[in-house]
C-alpha cells in the first residue's frame, strides 16, 4: 500500500533519467578503494563488490553502536537515491504499519510543522519522494540530482522516521476517527473518517487487490502474512493511539533498519549525516521482528471468498476467479529464486508458454487470475496460476488442466529457443537505462535483504546467468526436475476461488454501520461531547495558517537558469523524415515511427486502440502468432503500437492524430528487428478469429479491472471531452466509451465483422505516407542504423493515389519551429500535418458514471490557453500553488480523500481531480473554493517560490538516453521552446497568478466540464443538469 503512489506513478511516466559521464565509471572505481574493516563515521566496512554488468560498486557497512545495516551502490548516475527500510511485521489487520507510515510524515521534533513530507514536495527538486508499506517492511525512498537537496531531504526523512511527534490529532487525521458527518453539527450522524480508512476502502473495491490479499493470507497463514498490513477497513477502528506509538518504538529503531544509498554523491557525507543526526542517539536493541519460516502442509488446501459484482464484466455469468498457488524456496536463496523466477516466465509468459496455451487459449476465462506468476515479496517465494472470468462450474476442470500441464512440462521440458529468448530479455533489461534505476535496485533487493539475505548477491545477475547455463549443460533435465519438485510433488498448495455476491458492497456498508453503532453505544454523553470538541479542534488545526519555516528549502536561484540542448539530426529515407539522436544508450537501439491517421474514415477511429493492441500479436508474413512472439522475444526488447493524440502547442482547436510504433533491440539485432517491422507493415495476418477473441477478452478484462485504480483518469478524460477537438478524440481512444466498446466486442459471438475492419485500418496506417521516424543509438551505430531504416522504408508500401486526406482542414506546421527554412541541424524543412474541426464548439457538460464503488473520483476541467501562450506558465504555477496551499488540505486532510489537486495539461486543459474520495459534490465545491482562494490572492512570495520549485522538479526531471529528442519528435516542442517556457515560469508574479485565476478559472469566464465516477448518488440523479451513465 503506497502513499500516493498511484498518482505519482501516473506522473512518473514522464520522468526520465540523465546519464552523464557514462563511460567514465569514476564513482564505481573510487568505491573499490574502501577496505574491509575500515571505520567511517561510526560504521565499519564489511564488504566491497564490483558488479561490472551494472556499472557499479557495492559497499556494505554496519553501524557499530546500533547494528543498523547499510548498502551503498556507487555508480555514475546523478539521480541519487536514499531509502531507509524497517522490518514491520504486524500480527493484526488494524493497518498499524500503514497508519504509522502516514503518521510519521506528519511532523517531527526538529521539523514540528504539519506534514513536512508534503511540504518538502514544494521545497525541493526531488525526482521522487514516497513511502511504501509492504507486507513485511516499510520503506521511505527519495531521489534528487542536487546535492544540497539530498542533504535537506535526508535530514527531514531521518527526523521523520526516528523522531516523529505522532500526535493524537495526526493519528485521527491519517488513521481513523469517529466524528460527526458534519463536524460543526453535533446532530449529524457519527461516521468513520481518516485517510488510511478511505484509502483501504478504495483499495479493496478492486477485486484483483482483494484476491491477491486473500491469496497471501491463506497460503502463508502462520505469522504476519495472515493479516492485512495495509489495514482491513473493518479492523482499522480497533487500533488505538497507544498501540501506534508502541509499534513505532519497537519497529522504527536503527537495529531494525536497513539504509540504502545510490548514485554519484560521496558515501562519507551520507554516513556522517546519518550517524550524527540519528544513529548516534541510539543503542543496539534486539528487535525481534524476524518472520519464521512457514511450516509446510502435508496436504493441499482450498478456500473460497466473495467479492463485489463487476458491473462491466464481459459476461455476467462468468465472474468467478480460480488460482492454484504453490509455496516455493526461501527468498534469501538467490540462485534458486533466480531459477524459479525464470521458470515462472517460461511457464506462463506469452503465447508460447504451456499455461497460456492450456488456459488462455482454451477460452474458458478472460485472462490469468490476479497475481499469477512468480511472487518474491514474502519470506518464501510463491507461484500462482489460474483464470478469471470463468463459470463457477469450470473450477474443477481448470484444476485438472493445471495438473495435466505440469505433467506435460515434466515430460517434455522447454524448447531451447524459449530459454534463450528469456536470457536475451535479461541481457537487454540490464542494458536499458531508465530514469529511476536507483529506485528499481532498491525495490529489487528489498525482500531478500529484509529477511537477512545478501542484497549484493541479488544484483550479480551476470553470475546467475552463467551458473544457470552450467546447470542446464550438466543436467538437461534441470528445469523439469524443478517443476517436479516445486509443483507436482509440493503439498503446500492452495486453491483459491472467488465469486461475486450482488449484496457484497451492501453487506460491507452494513458491517461498517454495525461497527459504528458498537462504538457509539458505549459512549457516555460526556465522551460524545469530547468527540464533538475534538472534531472541531482537528478542523481548526487543519484550517490554521501553517508555519513551515523550520523546514530546509532550496531557493528559486538553485534552479538551473538554462537547459542543455539535445543534438539531433534530420535526414530522409526516401521521402520519410528520420530524426537521429546519438546517445550513450549502452548498446541498445531505440526505433520509433509515427504514422498519421488523417486519412482514416471516422467510423473506423474507435477501433484504432484495438488495432494497435493486436497488430504485433496476430502473426505476420510466414510467421504465425507463436513464431512471431518467439522472434520478438529473441531479437527485440519489445515491439508495440499505441494511438496518440497530440494537442497543438499554439492553438487549442488543432491537434495531431496518429499511431506511434515503438521498439528497442541490441545493436546486433537491428537488421532483424527492422525486417520484423517491414513484415508487420506489409503482411500482417488478420485471418485468425480465435486469436483475436483471446486478445480482445484479455484487453476488455484489463480495462474493466483498471477502473477502480484509474477512475480519476476516466473522469478527467470525460470532463474535457466537450472542451476541445483533441479532448473529443482522446475520449474515443482512451475514455469510458472505449472501455464499453471493448466490452461489447468481447461479448460478440461472431468477430468476423470486427476482423474485417482491421485490413481497412491497415490500408490507411501501415505505409510510408505521412510517416516520420526517430532513432536513438550510440554514435558508432547510427550510420549502420540508417541503412536498416532506408531498407525498411523502401520495403513498405508507398503513396497510393486514391488515399486522399479526408479532412479539408489540415494545417501543416514545421516539426521544429526553431528550424524553419534551411538550418544546419535539421537540414531540410520537416512538417507535421495537424487537423482542426471548424464545426467544433466547446460546451459545458456534467457526467456521472455510476459504479458500485465505496469511493468517488471527481474531476472538473477548464479550457484555458495552449503551451506557447504567455499565460500558460502562470496557470501551470497556479495549479501547483492551489494544490499545495488549498486543495490538499480541503480534499485530503479535511475531506479524507486519498488525493486531490489541480494540474495543467500540455493541451491547456486546467484539471481539478480527486482520488478515492468519500465525497462527491462537496469536492466539486472545494474546486470552486480553490478558484475563489486563488482570485483572492492571499498567498505569499514564499508560497509562489515553492510552487515554482515544485513545477521545476518536473520540468527538469531527468530524461533517459532512449527518450532524448522525443519532445520535439512527438510534440513539436523544441529545446528553444522549452527554454522560453522556463523563462516564463521564472518570471511569473503574484499579479500574474491573480490575473489568470480571474481571466480563465472564474465561473463564466471559460467553458468547463465535470465528471464523477462513483456510487449511486441520489442528489445527482435528481438533478437534471447531470447526464447519468
Ligand atoms: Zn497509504
Amino acid at each position: 500500500m503506497l502513499r500516493f503512489t498511484k498518482l505519482i506513478s501516473k506522473q512518473m511516466r514522464h520522468v526520465r533519467l540523465a546519464f552523464r559521464r557514462w563511460n567514465s565509471n569514476s564513482m564505481s572505481n573510487r568505491a573499490l578503494g574502501y577496505n574491509v574493516g575500515e571505520e567511517i563515521h561510526g560504521f565499519t566496512v564489511n564488504k566491497v563488490t564490483n558488479i561490472p554488468e551494472l556499472f557499479l560498486t557495492a559497499v556494505r557497512l554496519d553501524h557499530i553502536d546500533t547494528g543498523a545495516q547499510y548498502l551503498h551502490l556507487a555508480r555514475d548516475d546523478s539521480n541519487n537515491l536514499f531509502s531507509v527500510q524497517f522490518r514491520t511485521t504486524p500480527m493484526d489487520s488494524t493497518g498499524v504499519p500503514h497508519i504509522l507510515e502516514h503518521t510519521v510524515l506528519c511532523g517531527s521534533e526538529k521539523y514540528p510543522c504539519r506534514d513536512p513530507f508534503f511540504k518538502m514536495l514544494n521545497r525541493s527538486l526531488s525526482t521522487f519522494m514516497n513511502a511504501f508499506t509492504a507486507s513485511d517492511y516499510t520503506m521511505y525512498p527519495f531521489s534528487t540530482q542536487n546535492s544540497k537537496d539530498f542533504q535537506n531531504l535526508l535530514s527531514v526523512y531521518l527526523d521523520a522516521v526516528f523522531f516523529p511527534r505522532l500526535r493524537e490529532l495526526d493519528f485521527w487525521q491519517e488513521g481513523w476517527r469517529l466524528e460527526h458527518e458534519i463536524p460543526k453539527d453535533p446532530l449529524s450522524p457519527f461516521v468513520f473518517k481518516g485517510v488510511v480508512f478511505n484509502e483501504m476502502k478504495g483499495a479493496f473495491s478492486d477485486n484483483e487487490a482483494l484476491f491477491a490479499q486473500h491469496l497471501q493470507n491463506k497460503l502463508l497463514p502462520d505469522h504476519t502474512y495472515s493479516v492485512v498490513s495495509g489495514g482491513d477497513p473493518l479492523h482499522i477502528p480497533d487500533l488505538t493511539w497507544e498501540q501506534l506509538k508502541q509499534f513505532h518504538a519497537t519497529h522504527y529503531h536503527p537495529s531494525n533498519a536497513r539504509f540504502f544509498t545510490y548514485g554519484d554523491l560521496p558515501l562519507e557525507q551520507h554516513l556522517k549525516q546519518i550517524h550524527e543526526e540519528a544513529l548516534c542517539k541510539f543503542q543496539q536493541i534486539k528487535p525481534n521482528t524476524a518472520v519464521p519460516p512457514q511450516s509446510l502442509w502435508h496436504k493441499p488446501r482450498a478456500h473460497h471468498i466473495k467479492c463485489g459484482p463487476d458491473s462491466l464484466a464481459a459476461d455476467p455469468a462468468k465472474q468467478t476467479t480460480v488460482s492454484v498457488s504453490y509455496l516455493l524456496a526461501d527468498i534469501t536463496d538467490t540462485f534458486e529464486v533466480f531459477t524459479l523466477n525464470l521458470l515462472s516466465t517460461l511457464l506462463l509468459s506469452g503465447p508460447n508458454s504451456p499455461f497460456y496455451k492450456a488456459l488462455i487459449e482454451a477460452k474458458i476465462g478472460t485472462n490469468f487470475s490476479p497475481a499469477a506468476g512468480f511472487d518474491g515479496s514474502t519470506r518464501e517465494a510463491c507461484f500462482s496460476v489460474g483464470l478469471q472470468g470463468i463459470e463457477e462450474s469450470d473450477v474443477e476442470p481448470i484444476r485438472g488442466i493445471i495438473a495435466k500441464t505440469i505433467d506435460e512440462v515434466i515430460e517434455n521440458g522447454f524448447e531451447e529457443e524459449r530459454i534463450e529468448a528469456i536470457l536475451h530479455k535479461i541481457e537487454i533489461q540490464m542494458k536499458h537505462q531508465t530514469t529511476n534505476f536507483g529506485l528499481s535496485l532498491a525495490s529489487a533487493i528489498a525482500s531478500c535483504w529484509n529477511h537477512d539475505g545478501d542484497p549484493v548477491e541479488v544484483l550479480k545477475i551476470g553470475d546467475k546467468v552463467t551458473q544457470f547455463r552450467e546447470c542446464l549443460k550438466k543436467n538437461p533435465h534441470f528445469l523439469q526436475e524443478k517443476v517436479k519438485q516445486y509443483f507436482k510433488d509440493n503439498s503446500h498448495c492452495l486453491t483459491l476461488t472467488m465469486s461475486p455476491d450482488d449484496a457484497y458492497f451492501e453487506k460491507q456498508a452494513r458491517a461498517e454501520q454495525e461497527k459504528i453503532k458498537e462504538k457509539v453505544i458505549s459512549l457516555t454523553d460526556e465522551k460524545k461531547k469530547e468527540i464533538y470538541q475534538k472534531g472541531l479542534e482537528l478542523l481548526a488545526l487543519q484550517s490554521a495558517t501553517q508555519d513551515a519555516s523550520s523546514l530546509p528549502a532550496l531557493k528559486v536561484s538553485d534552479i538551473q537558469p538554462t537547459i542543455p540542448f539535445t543534438e539531433v539530426e534530420m535526414a530522409f529515407a526516401g521521402d520519410v523524415p528520420v530524426q537521429y539522436c546519438a546517445q550513450p544508450t549502452n548498446g541498445v537501439v531505440y526505433f520509433r515511427a509515427l504514422s498519421s491517421l488523417n486519412t482514416l474514415p471516422e467510423e473506423l477511429k474507435p477501433y484504432v486502440p484495438l488495432f494497435c493492441h493486436v497488430i504485433t500479436k496476430m502473426g505476420c508474413g510466414s510467421l504465425d502468432y507463436r513464431q512471431q512472439a518467439q522472434q520478438i522475444e529473441l531479437k527485440t526488447g519489445g515491439m508495440s503500437a499505441s494511438p496518440c493524440i497530440v494537442p497543438d502547442n499554439s492553438d487549442m482547436d488543432v491537434y495531431e492524430q496518429g499511431v506511434l510504433f515503438s521498439s528497442s533491440c541490441l545493436e546486433r539485432n537491428l537488421t532483424d528487428m527492422m525486417y520484423l517491422w517491414s513484415t508487420v507493415f506489409n503482411n500482417p495476418r488478420f485471418e485468425d478469429e480465435e486469436r483475436l477473441r483471446v486478445l480482445v477478452r484479455q484487453i476488455a478484462q484489463e480495462l474493466c479491472n483498471g477502473i477502480p485504480d484509474s477512475g480519476h483518469v476516466y473522469a478527467a478524460v470525460r470532463a474535457s471531452r466537450t472542451l476541445t477537438p483533441s479532448g473529443e478524440a482522446e475520449e474515443v481512444f482512451g475514455g469510458m466509451n472505449q472501455v464499453k466498446l471493448m466490452k461489447r466486442i468481447a461479448e460478440m459471438p461472431d468477430l468476423t465483422t470486427v476482423l474485417r475492419l482491421l485490413p481497412r485500418i491497415k490500408l490507411h496506417l501501415l505505409n510510408s505516407d505521412n510517416m516520420r521516424c526517430a532513432l536513438n543509438a550510440t554514435p558508432q551505430q547510427i550510420c549502420k542504423a540508417s541503412d536498416d531504416i532506408n531498407m525498411f522504408i523502401r520495403e513498405i508500401s508507398r503513396k497510393k493515389k486514391d488515399r486522399k486526406l479526408l479532412r479539408a482542414h489540415v494545417i501543416e506546421k514545421p516539426l521544429n519551429p526553431a528550424h524553419t527554412g534551411s538550418s544546419a541541424t535539421y537540414g531540410v524543412k520537416v512538417t507535421r500535418k495537424l487537423i482542426s474541426d471548424p464545426t467544433f464548439k466547446p460546451c459545458e457538460m456534467k457526467t456521472y458514471f455510476q459504479f458500485p464503488f465505496p469511493v468517488h473520483f471527481a474531476s472538473e476541467c477548464i479550457r484555458t490557453v495552449p503551451y506557447t501562450d504567455n499565460d500558460y506558465a502562470s496557470l501551470r504555477i497556479l495549479a501547483r500553488l492551489v494544490t499545495a496551499k488549498f486543495l490538499h488540505s480541503e480534499i485530503r486532510e479535511k475531506g479524507g480523500a486519498y488525493g486531490g489537486g489541480a494540474k495543467l495539461g500540455q493541451g491547456g486543459i486546467f484539471t481539478f481531480y480527486s482520488y478515492r474520495d468519500p465525497n462527491s459534490t462537496e469536492t466539486l465545491a472545494s474546486f470552486t473554493n480553490g478558484v475563489k482562494w486563488a482570485k483572492a490572492g492571499k498567498f505569499t512570495q514564499q508560497d509562489i517560490d515553492e510552487a515554482k520549485l515544485s513545477v521545476f522538479s518536473s520540468v527538469d526531471s531527468p530524461i533517459a538516453p532512449s527518450d532524448k529528442g522525443m519532445n520535439c519528435f512527438l510534440y513539436g516542442i523544441s529545446d528553444e521552446m522549452k527554454q522560453r517556457h522556463r523563462e516564463q515560469l521564472f518570471a511569473v508574479t503574484h499579479d500574474d497568478l491573480v490575473k489568470v485565476a480571474n481571466k480563465y478559472l472564474a465561473i463564466g469566464q471559460s467553458t468547463r466540464g465535470v465528471a464523477i465516477v462513483g456510487p449511486e448518488n441520489e442528489s445527482i440523479t435528481k438533478d437534471p443538469s447531470w447526464v447519468i451513465r
